[in-house]
């Protein structure tokens, strides 16, 4: 799979990568279409997506959906 479309705007994408190597290559390089704040992208302008929101918060991340 490519790499994650909103990769250029992305938080979570653009931070520290030592400490987020393995999320990385686990939802932005393969199954982006899994990861929470690629959800909140689809529904939410990206200024409000909380910055700490992580790829594996699925379930926060409908709930930031759902409140919209
Ligand atoms: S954290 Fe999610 S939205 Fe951001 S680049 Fe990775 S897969 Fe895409």
């Amino acid at each position: 799979m490519d790499t994650c479309i909103h990769h250029n705007r992305c938080v979570f994408f653009n931070g520290p990568a030592a400490a987020t190597k393995s999320t990385k290559q686990q939802y932005c390089m393969n199954h982006y279409a899994d990861c929470a704040r690629f959800m909140t992208f689809q529904h939410i302008a990206p200024d409000k997506i909380p910055i700490d929101l992580l790829p594996n918060q699925r379930v926060r991340a409908a709930q930031l959906i759902s409140n919209i």
